[in-house]
């Protein structure tokens, strides 16, 4: 049996400059800075400095109410 483990990362999206929710399926290492298809659907940039956080202003609608 293989652990499924779930990471959210924060992406932000190329035009609109809001942030995505991206699940991570990879080691972190090889995402970063890197196009990701967002929970929403959106391509974005993940950038893993940045934390998701569903609550910010400048979050996708989308994304959180994908989420919770
Ligand atoms: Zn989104």
């Amino acid at each position: 049996m293989s652990e499924l483990v779930l990471t959210l990362a924060a992406a932000q999206g190329r035009s609109t400059g809001i942030w995505h929710a991206v699940e991570l399926h990879r080691s972190p290492s090889e995402v970063d800075g890197a196009c990701e298809v967002a929970v929403c659907g959106a391509l974005a940039r993940v950038d893993l400095d940045q934390a998701w956080d569903g609550d910010d202003e400048e979050s996708c609608e989308a994304c959180a109410d994908l989420l919770y």
